[in-house]
């Protein structure tokens, strides 16, 4: 049985018998049980974390660091195990696995280096003899609230940047994942973070998460999940003025030219398009090409979506796994429906639920899909479907493409496939996303850069890198005169 538990304030608890029942996808076996956490226990787990927060806030952040490169180490020496829990709860092949634990871990070592650097700046003042500078400064208890589909790789996103600021930590993971954040957080407790600093409740996003969003004693919240849930997180925590950053969904592009070399693009748009079961808010859901290789590109996509192999995620040479819930599976299969009725429109291949041996027939498996001919304005191509499903659109050149690119609401990462310097520079500033892929697909980001959209996608914060710092630590602004006298600012001059 998977183990999803709760840690709050130095004490793990299991689940009870009001238990939120957890599936392997792959299967849709019970493979264990979360406690269902509300608001009783987010109270205790902000107490707990409002309490660890003198001595964690004082702590030489190059001692936060220090315990947070082990967390590196730790999550080395138990990678596999990790991987193999997340293919167990949320279904993704073994490398994407096992590559969602590598985010964690260089995200730790990433981030035990800010630790030495936390870094303001220093700047001349208008009038003689003062300096001015910024300071970062811890902010207190961080609501910290993550999805399934990236379930180590997320709450590192999130915690490890707000801890290396001196801030302490409340974690409600997705109910589908609690396995995997439990194992993350003994992990930090291995390396040695003290008692009360990070805390884990686990529970339905209606209980324990909107009791975390309206808590008066967290003043940080950071979201990663539904546009839907992202708009209703950002209400609750707006009458307190708290800090919000929400990571929403997208609709991602790929652009293909026609001097595109067209095997390498059907590798990029395969891995957008299909891994992770389509399930990444990165995932590739629009293919725009131009007219010259449209059919071409097609033809090589269609064979290439149908030798995709689906199957059990931790099995050699499977390339799609099962989509997380039944309910991924029915809105997956409504939009096919869709798309279908869509004047137009064409289904080229996939649209149904794969044949698998009897092991896997209770799973949610989906075949990846191909639909051609989509016009900018369908539903297919302008909602987000979350599954294997990718949609080609035809254009006559660079600039249609773009404004095809362009014209969803949301805007999280985009991307180009051409040999053209020229048009791969005017792509990059013209893209309306947070992320801009040029020559590649619109899928892989690393921790050293600022992650997130714009329009629908987010809410103008960038977490990871740096930006991730701006976020979880508050900036103060220092004057320091010595002059000895009274030097008025705009009117001394
Ligand atoms: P998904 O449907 O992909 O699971 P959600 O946006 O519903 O995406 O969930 C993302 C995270 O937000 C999960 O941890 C979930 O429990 C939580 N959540 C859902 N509803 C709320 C809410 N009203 N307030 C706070 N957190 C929520």
């Amino acid at each position: 049985m998977t183990a999803a538990r709760n840690y709050i304030d130095g004490t793990w608890t299991d689940a009870g018998s009001d238990a939120i029942e957890m599936f392997d996808p792959a299967t849709g076996e019970t493979i264990g049980f979360a406690p269902r956490g509300g608001r009783a226990e987010i109270d205790a787990a902000v107490e707990a974390a409002k309490a660890a927060f003198p001595a964690w806030s004082t702590t030489p952040p190059p001692k936060r660091g220090e315990i947070l490169y082990r967390l590196g180490q730790v999550m080395e020496s138990r990678k596999d195990e990790l991987g193999r829990l997340v293919t167990r709860e949320m279904g993704k092949v073994r490398d994407e696995a096992l590559g969602d634990v590598q985010e964690a871990i260089d995200m730790a070592y990433y981030i035990a280096g800010e630790g030495r650097r936390l870094f303001g700046n220093t700047t001349p003042s208008e009038l003689p003899d003062k300096i001015c500078m910024t300071l970062r400064e811890p902010i207190g208890v961080c609501g910290l609230i993550t999805p399934w589909n990236f379930p180590v790789a997320i709450p590192s996103w999130k915690s490890l940047p707000a801890l290396v600021c001196g801030n302490t930590v409340v974690l409600k993971p997705s109910e589908e994942t609690g396995g995997c954040a439990t194992a993350y957080v003994e992990c930090l407790l291995e390396a040695g973070l003290p008692e009360g600093v990070v805390n884990i409740v686990q529970g339905t996003g209606e209980e324990a998460g909107d009791a975390l969003v309206k808590h008066r004693d967290v003043p940080v919240i950071s979201f990663t999940g539904s546009s839907e849930t992202g708009r209703i997180v950002s209400q609750n925590a707006a009458p307190m003025l708290k800090h919000v950053h929400v990571e929403l969904g997208g609709k991602n592009g790929i652009i293909v030219l026609d001097d595109a070399d067209l095997d390498f693009a059907v590798q990029a748009i395969l891995w957008s398009a299909y891994g992770t079961s389509g399930q990444r808010c990165t995932a590739g859901s629009r293919i725009i090409v131009q007219d010259g290789v449209y059919d071409t590109l097609l033809e090589k996509l269609e064979a290439g979506a149908r030798a995709q192999r689906v199957g059990h995620g931790w099995e050699d040479g499977i390339d799609v796994g099962p989509v997380v819930r039944p309910s991924a599976l029915e809105k997956i299969e409504k939009y096919v429906k869709i798309g279908q009725e869509e004047d137009g429109a064409r289904l080229v291949c996939g649209g149904g639920r794969p044949a698998l041996d009897s092991a896997l027939a209770g799973g949610w498996f989906f075949e990846p899909t191909v639909f051609a001919d989509v016009t900018p304005n369908m539903r297919i191509a302008q909602e987000e479907i979350f599954g294997p499903v990718t949609a080609l659109i035809r254009v006559k050149d660079l600039d249609e493409a773009i404004e095809v690119h362009n014209g969803t609401d949301y805007g999280l990462s985009g991307a180009i496939i051409t040999k053209d310097l020229a048009s791969s520079m005017k792509a990059m500033r013209a893209l309306k996303t947070g992320i801009v892929y040029l020559h590649n697909g619109t899928i892989g980001a690393e921790v050293h850069l600022p992650f997130g959209g714009i329009k629908a996608t987010g809410n103008g914060h960038r977490e990871a890198g740096i930006t991730g710092i701006d976020f979880f630590s508050e900036m103060k602004t220092v004057y320091i005169d010595y002059s000895g006298g009274l030097q008025r600012a705009q009117i001394d001059t």
